[in-house]
Formats: C-alpha cells, structure tokens, sequence
C-alpha cells in the first residue's frame, strides 16, 4: 500500500520522543556525524534523512519501532552497510529515518555442548569468528567485509561468502532468531534446538528479507568442530571444464572436506601482479584459468594433502592441470588467499567495471562464462570479461573491465543493456541474477522481470500480512514486484 508521506513536523516529534528514549548516544542528526552513514558503499549514492536512530537493547529497538509506526514514519535498518544493492540507504521518498544496530553487539551466549551461540545484531562478523574460535568451535560465514559487516545484514542479506560450498549461506547456519516486527512487537524465535517440526520455519522468511518485514536484534547461530589441518592449493587448468573435473574430484578425495573452491582468470591475475604490491604469481608461467582452494580436516596429519597431492598427479597426467602449488606453510596459504582478497582492488585501478553476481547450476559455468563473453564483446568491442568467484556454489563475479582507453562514463552508460544480457544469459541457464548481493534497490525492475506472477503475487503478500503499513525498508526488494 502507499503511504502519506510524513511532515517535518512529524520527524522532529519522532526525533524529541527517541532522543528521551535513548539518549544523546542514541540519536544522531548533526549532519557531519550523520553523513558516513548515508553515503551508498561504493560512494555511488548519497541518502538523507533527518536523523538516525542507535538503540541499544531488543526493547529500545521496540519502543523504537511502535513510536516510528505510530508517527507513520517509516524505517531503514543499517548494519555494517557493506551492502552492494544500496538495501541500507534512504532516500527522501522513502519518508524513513534509519536505525542502526551497532549498539546492540551482546554475545549473549556460547554453548560448545549445542554447538551454538547467541548473538545480538550489531555484532561484527569477526567478532563473531573469534567468539566461537575462544570457545574452540568454528563459525564458518567468512567474506570480504567480514572486518565490518554485522551479523544483523548477513542474516538480512542472507550472506554466503568464500566457505558455501561446505557450510551453506547464514541461512543454513541459523538455528533461532529475535525480530522487531513493524508494530514493536517482539518475536523470541532463539533456540538452539535442531529440531523442532511446530509449524512454519518464521526465521526463514526474516533472513534474507532485506529488512522489509522486521529487523533482526538477535540469532541463535550453528557451531562446528575446529579444523585441525588446513590445504590450499593453486591450480592452473587446461580449460574450463577440467575446473569442474577438478572440483568433483577433490570433494571426493578429502571426503567433503573441501570448503572453497575459487576460480581466478589469466586476467585477473594479470591486473593483481601489476597494480597490487606483494602480489606473487605461485606458478612460473601464465595460464587463461586457475583454481584456489582449501580444505580442511578436523584431524592433523588426516591424510589431506596426500589425498589432495594424488588428485592433482591424476588430472596431471591426463593432461588437465598444466601446473599447480600446494602450500608449503601457512605463509605461502595466506600470499595464495591474498590474490584472491585482492581482485576487486586490482580491478578498479584498470578503469570502470560493470559487475553481476549471478549463479548458475556448477555443471553450467562453463556454458555461461562462453556465452556471456561472445554477448558482451558483440554489445561491446574490447570489454574485457574478468569473471571471478566461486565456483564450487556456482556463483561467479561476472565482472567486466572498460575498453582500454574508452572513456569510463560511457562504457557505464552500456551497463543496463548489458546487464540485461548477462542476466538473460544465466537465467536460461538455470540461474539466479543475484547469488550473493540480493535486490535493495539497483536490482527491483529485473528482478521483476525474472520472478513468476505466482512467486511475485506470494512475496507481496508476506509482505502486506508482516507490514501492512508498508514501514520496513519502504522502496527496497518487493516495492516493484
Ligand atoms: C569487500 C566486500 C566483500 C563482500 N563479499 C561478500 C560475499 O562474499 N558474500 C556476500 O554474501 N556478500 C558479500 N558482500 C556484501 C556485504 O558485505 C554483505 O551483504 C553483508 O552481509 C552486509 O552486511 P552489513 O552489516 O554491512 O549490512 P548493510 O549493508 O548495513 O545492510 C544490508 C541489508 O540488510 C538490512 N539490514 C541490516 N541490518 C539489519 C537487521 N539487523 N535487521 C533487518 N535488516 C537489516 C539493510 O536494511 C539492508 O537491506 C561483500 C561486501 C564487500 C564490501
């Protein structure tokens, strides 16, 4: 439904009501403060808001919520705001404040018998990491921004990052959550049971949601057993296809034990080696595809690398892997990882890039990365396809570098059709056009153009039953379904 747009006058007596709630800690309106949260991550967009909230308990979160619905107004919840699909900005239209949960970051419980521990929104990532490693256990959620990112926005964006391939996406590693529902009612969904057949599954539809039907103020999350012995391996490959080779055998081999399966094209390489200091190139000569990986074994001395060394002797001698490093110690594993840490820098210092994060089923990405290359190059003579990611889920970076020399706004003027195109491409294929960043904003109309009627007609009407007041992250994920 839509909203009447709310008054000035109307946000100052939100802000007046929540400065008294939560204190001068709680509520930030100068504008220089204010303004780091409002800039997009990449620095693409600038929101605006009046103000923003910091509650720093489920309850202030609550009371947060049933006086913002009351005044009509409506509300963005903001995590770590790495997010890629501007899901955490607000805009002037969307009549909303912001609401951050960084002050709420209680480890509230760690329980190595459950293999469980519950942790409150605003908790960093590597906060998170750490915990459950003081406690010998594993959590295995691992991404680039895992040095910011909350674990609020992980569940909100249903994160994945570089360990799906053993462990799942969060949505697989969550046993229970706490919501604020639109109203400020309060859901205790945490539990550490791992069964549990009363109903509907309630937390599968807040994570992933994007903050459009409730913000998450606490997760129960899974635990695992501490890997013992760890491998990463770097491996040239004689073509596309003998990467999938590659992938089914070692996953055999290790028993399951694989945990990342990277692929890094020649030119990616290529961009880290020239523009990123103390990048190393493992193997002596220059290969179109490479694969990094890891796995790991709870046990040390369990075999791994011997299983993994034979893998590698069979591909070789049939002709499949060219070459290939195995780290020699956990230095040379770290120089492996930090070209894979660094292609998103080495790409921007060679111009625009235009990116996607589709997937598409693994036996697939061969097919797609061909087709999409020969579509691109015919929209676009020179582009430079530099696709990267994980292979091992069949999601893949489909990133493109500008033309040399072609000027970088025009080569971004080309980015709807081409997008359109590589979306096309992978969803023919099966695929998905987001794996990894979801829809915020940049992505409504095409994910309307892929999503069934059926599918569509369903999402707006968990929308309509959890928020009918249309509050939660007005403009974000479904408003155009
Ligand atoms: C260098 C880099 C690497 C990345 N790598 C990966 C990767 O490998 N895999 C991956 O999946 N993503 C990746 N991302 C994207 C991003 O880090 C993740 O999506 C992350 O999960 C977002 O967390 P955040 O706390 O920054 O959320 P934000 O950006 O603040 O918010 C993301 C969305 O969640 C909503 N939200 C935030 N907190 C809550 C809450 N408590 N309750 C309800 N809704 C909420 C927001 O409204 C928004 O819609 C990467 C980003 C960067 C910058």
């Amino acid at each position: 439904m839509t909203r009447p747009s709310p008054d000035a006058a109307a946000f100052t007596a939100l802000q007046a009501k929540l400065l008294a709630l939560l204190g001068p800690k709680g509520v930030i309106s100068e504008p220089a403060e204010l303004a780091p949260y409002l800039l997009e991550s990449r620095g693409l967009h600038r929101g605006s808001t009046p103000f923003m909230a910091l509650p720093a308990s489920v309850e202030e979160v609550a009371e947060t919520l049933r006086l913002a619905a009351e005044a009509g107004i409506a509300v963005v919840p903001q995590g770590g705001n790495t997010g890629r699909v501007s899901g955490a900005l607000v805009l002037p239209e969307h009549g909303a404040i912001l609401v951050n949960l960084k002050r709420l970051k209680q480890i509230r419980a760690v329980d190595p018998i459950d293999n469980a521990m519950t942790v409150e929104a605003g908790c960093i990532l590597a906060e998170v990491q750490a915990a459950a490693a003081q406690a010998d256990r594993l959590f295995p959620l691992s991404l680039g921004a895992e040095g910011s990112c909350q674990i609020g926005g992980n569940l909100a964006s249903n994160a994945g990052g570089i360990h799906v391939l053993r462990y799942g996406n969060i949505r697989d590693l969550v046993l229970g959550l706490e919501v604020v529902l639109p109203n400020g009612e309060i859901w205790d969904g945490l539990s550490t049971l791992r069964k549990d057949n009363t109903g509907y599954d309630l937390k599968q539809l807040f994570i992933g949601a994007e903050g459009t039907l409730g913000i998450i103020t606490a997760a129960t999350l899974k635990l695992f057993p501490r890997p013992r012995e760890s491998v990463s391996l770097f491996i040239a490959l004689a073509d596309l296809e003998a990467g999938l080779e590659l992938l089914s055998a070692a996953q055999d081999a290790t028993g399951g034990g694989l945990c990342a399966c990277e692929l890094i094209p020649g030119i990616a390489l290529d961009f880290t080696l020239r523009h990123i200091p103390g990048s190393i190139d493992p193997l002596e000569k220059r290969y179109d595809w490479h694969l990094l990986m890891e796995a790991t074994s709870g046990q040390a001395g369990s075999g791994l690398r011997e299983a993994l060394e034979s893998v590698l002797e069979e591909a070789f001698t049939r002709g499949r892997v060219p070459d290939a490093a195995i780290a020699a110690s956990e230095a040379q594993a770290k120089a492996f990882w930090h070209l894979r840490e660094a292609l998103v820098e080495a790409q921007i210092r060679e111009g625009a890039s235009i990116k996607h994060d589709i997937s598409v089923p693994v036996s697939k990405v061969p097919s797609f990365l061909r087709q999409a290359a020969e579509a691109v190059e015919a929209l676009q003579p020179g582009i430079r396809p530099y696709p990267f990611g994980h292979l091992g889920d069949g999601n893949i970076h489909y990133n493109l570098s500008q033309p040399p020399g072609m000027a970088p706004e025009a080569f971004l003027a080309r980015a709807p059709e081409i997008q359109s195109k590589v979306h096309d491409i992978a969803v023919a294929l099966g695929g998905s056009i987001s794996a990894e960043h979801g829809i915020g904003l940049v992505k409504l109309a095409e994910n309307a153009r892929f999503k069934s009627a059926v599918e569509q007609d369903l999402m707006r009407r968990v929308k309509d039953a959890i928020d009918p007041a249309g509050l939660m992250n007005p403009g974000k994920l479904v408003s155009k379904l």
